[in-house]
């Protein structure tokens, strides 16, 4: 499949959109004295209405909701970003820079993976390294996750076309796609406006990802995700959607409006379309998306179709060669020399956080990263995996670092594995992150410090203490009636406490950070500088010699 350029279209009404996101942290009560691993619903962080300003709706699902409208007002897309070759144009600039340099590296790149923190600004990356440090009893700050050890390292600039902090949707169809789009949209081009779904259907708004390229040079691909396979950072690899939230046909029904004609489901484009349907392995949650609300599913819950429509069974039928797993024990019996093909859903929807998760039952993404690596290795061509722990987003959004960075843990230890079973000869990895979230290291803290606990060197203008983790937007300030700051000192060790927060919203929002780049093997030097996250999967695709770009192959 081909990157499309898309020529523009005339003007349609802009919908102004605003940024970030909101919705419903629900502690869902029963701390019980020695566990709380029910404490979390994992539902759905990404509130639709925050993101594209519809606060009439907004305010009838939660009264309680700040009035995105207001937030989304005179937010425009710049109508030269419409078009897909503005992107490549901009992303062969980038490249052509890199490549005036001396080059030290000649080797090609046979197997590329693209691993993704979402939500991983770059106060978590430090705020885990010395967490991760302090676990093992040290003081923290000298430590380091597997990635930060990659030789190379860049900046990604993260921002979308018509929003200044980006979601994940936007921003994965820059890192998979390498085209710059609207909030919420997934795979088509900027020229198409929210929730219009003739335009979302329309082939000439398209782009193809790096894993359909990938496809096209005869290399396995597939992805994984602490997610849903139809979440938003996996869907840039297969799907073209004006929203993010169509992730089955009945959330197309909850979240459309109905505007001009059907949209095709997520779902349904992951197990029916090219590139989703050849996928070689797919690893994640979200198993109630594809199946029909008649069908209860492998977790006690009911489908979420209302077409009627097995995915799973129609995935089976396409695939007679394929296997299906939904525990743990099941994804570790795959023999990949054995089975060509897999799907793994692990949970009705995202996976519980590695803390919180049964370890007998759900794969930890370090599970699932080697069991994909074995699948798709058995391609001589090579292959492109997509790898994402989306849970570090979560975290943050709750303002519960002490999830948010064990997730980032999980996620360093997936790197590892990787690193540690393939050839570095020709294996590029890159790590990086769709976007920023508003954490601070704050005050001065001394070395060694509890990085999950009170900065013991500082107090605020009352003497009082303050933690050293704190977001900008969330649900607790922890001020008392008169605006002086409350002392956390009896609160801050308790395993579900909420970090403390500036402006107080239902729940963490992202920030419009540039976020990192980390990469190792052939061709990794190039990603070194400050880069639009669009020109990623470019790059990629040239140490692969794959896709229409310019290709190290050419040279
Ligand atoms: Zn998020």
């Amino acid at each position: 499949m081909a990157r499309l350029s898309v020529s523009r279209r005339g003007t349609q009404k802009e919908l102004t959109i605003m940024s970030i996101l909101y919705v419903a942290l629900v502690l869902l009560s029963a701390l019980v004295a020695t566990t709380w691993s029910a404490a979390f619903d994992m539902n759905e962080v990404h509130n639709l209405d925050q993101l594209i300003g519809r606060s009439s709706v907004a305010k009838a699902r939660d009264t309680n909701l700040i009035d995105p409208n207001a937030l989304g007002k005179n937010k425009y897309t710049p109508p030269e970003e419409k078009a897909a070759q503005f992107w490549y144009d901009l992303a062969n600039e980038e490249i052509a820079k890199r490549l005036a340099l001396p080059q030290i590296d000649k080797r090609k790149a046979k197997n590329l993976i693209m691993f993704l923190g979402d939500g991983m600004s770059l106060t978590t990356v430090a705020a885990a390294r010395i967490l991760k440090g302090q676990l093992k009893g040290n003081t923290g700050e000298e430590d380091a996750l597997s990635f930060e050890k990659f030789p190379y390292t860049g900046l990604s600039r993260t921002y979308c076309s018509n929003a200044q902090v980006p979601d994940s949707a936007c921003t994965a169809t820059a890192y998979l796609c390498g085209v710059k789009t609207n909030i919420v949209a997934l795979g088509v081009t900027a020229n198409v406006n929210f929730n219009n779904c003739s335009g979302s259907e329309d082939p000439a708004n398209h782009v193809s990802s790096i894993a359909a390229w990938a496809q096209a040079a005869g290399k396995a691909s597939g992805i994984v995700t602490t997610t849903t396979l139809t979440h938003a950072s996996p869907s840039g690899a297969y799907a073209h959607s004006t929203n993010r939230f169509f992730e089955s046909d009945t959330d197309i029904v909850t979240y459309g409006e109905g505007q001009n004609g059907p949209c095709t489901d997520i779902a349904t484009q992951l197990i029916t379309q090219e590139p989703g349907k050849n996928f070689d392995v797919m690893l994640g949650g979200g198993m109630g998306k594809f199946l029909p609300q008649s069908i209860t599913d492998k977790f006690g819950n009911k489908g979420e179709r209302s077409d009627g429509v097995n995915l799973l069974s129609k995935w089976q039928s396409l695939h007679p060669e394929g296997a299906l797993a939904y525990n743990r024990n099941q994804l570790l019996s795959v023999d990949a020399k054995r089975i060509p093909r897999l799907i793994g859903l692990f949970n009705s929807g995202v996976m519980d956080f590695h803390k919180l998760a049964d370890p007998a039952q759900k794969p930890t993404l370090e599970e699932m990263t080697k069991k994909a690596i074995e699948v798709v290795s058995q391609n001589d061509e090579g292959y492109f995996l997509f790898i994402e722990g989306g849970l570090v987003d979560y975290g943050n959004h709750f303002n519960l670092p002490q999830m948010g960075l064990d997730e980032v843990h999980e996620l360093s230890k997936a790197v590892e594995t990787a690193l540690g079973m393939t050839n570095p000869e020709e294996t590029l990895i890159v790590v990086t992150s769709d976007h920023a979230h508003p954490l601070s290291i704050s005050g001065y803290p001394g070395r060694g410090t509890n990085i999950l606990g009170l900065n013991q060197h500082d107090t605020d203008i009352n003497g009082v203490k303050y933690a050293t983790l704190n977001y900008a937007v969330g649900p607790n300030p922890y001020l008392d009636e008169n605006g002086k700051r409350e002392s956390l000192e009896d609160k801050i060790d308790n395993p579900s406490f909420v970090f403390p927060s500036y402006i107080t919203g239902k729940i963490g929002v992202h920030s419009g950070d540039d976020v990192g780049i980390f990469a190792t093997g052939p061709q990794s030097h190039l990603f070194t500088g400050v880069m639009q996250q669009s020109t990623i999967p470019h790059l990629m695709a040239y140490a692969g010699c794959i896709g229409d770009g310019p290709k190290l192959c050419d040279n």
